[in-house]
């Protein structure tokens, strides 16, 4: 199976080439087409299976298959329980949406200084990066708005509730239109993550690798 199989957009083929990957990881192969069509999904998949990409591919795709109306906040949300995470989602966003020169990121965590983050807020944002404590601050803050977040993604869903977040997420959720299309990733999507993902998601593609 090759990537151009799975249905991405031509500036994302050429990105992934550039980045040297040659075949999608099993979990890449199942996500991508998957959220393409719109499907909600429930991963299982650890670091090291390719998981990054097979959220970050699809999201951008579809970012680039409509583009926003003039005003619109970010339309797509990446929750990771770490600043570090975070920062390697950030990285794998811009990665692949190289060629892409309009996309903007911002990656909102704890532990930097809230009023730089809060200023690159001031311009039109595409995807937002984040940990929930800080995120939920810029929101009460009114520093952003989620009206318009088209696709949410839980990355390390289960770390995140390890780590008392539980009630930040559901804050987040509330804030988040409900058409939205939900991406759960978690080493186990067994007990307490299982609950969330049953309130988050609608219909979700279970896939566990
Ligand atoms: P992750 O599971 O997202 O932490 O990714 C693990 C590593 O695999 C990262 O260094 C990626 O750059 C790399 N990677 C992701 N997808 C592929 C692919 N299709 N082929 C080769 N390497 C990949």
């Amino acid at each position: 199976m090759t990537f151009q199989s799975l249905g991405l957009a031509e500036e994302l083929l050429k990105a992934i080439e550039q980045t040297g990957y040659t075949t999608p990881t099993p979990v890449q192969m199942q996500a991508i087409p998957a959220v393409i069509g719109g499907s909600d999904l429930l991963v299982s998949s650890h670091t090291g299976s390719g998981k990054t990409a097979a959220f970050t591919l699809p999201a951008l795709h579809k970012l680039i298959d409509r583009r926003p109306s003039p005003g619109a906040g970010p339309r797509v949300l990446v929750l990771t329980p770490t600043r570090e995470l975070a920062q390697q989602v950030e990285k794998a966003v811009q990665t692949y949406g190289k060629s892409l020169r309009w996309l903007n990121t911002a990656c909102l965590v704890g532990g930097a200084p809230f009023f730089a983050q809060a200023k690159q807020l001031q311009r039109p944002v595409d995807v937002v990066v984040a940990t929930p404590g800080r995120l939920l601050d810029h929101l009460n803050r009114r520093k952003l708005k989620l009206s318009d977040i088209e696709v949410l993604i839980l990355d390390e869903a289960d770390r995140m509730l390890d780590m008392g977040f539980a009630e930040d997420i559901d804050a987040i959720v509330a804030a988040t239109p409900a058409k939205r299309q939900t991406l759960l990733f978690s080493a186990t999507l067994e007990g307490v993550v299982g609950a969330m993902a049953e309130r988050m998601t609608r219909n979700p593609l279970r896939i566990e690798i």
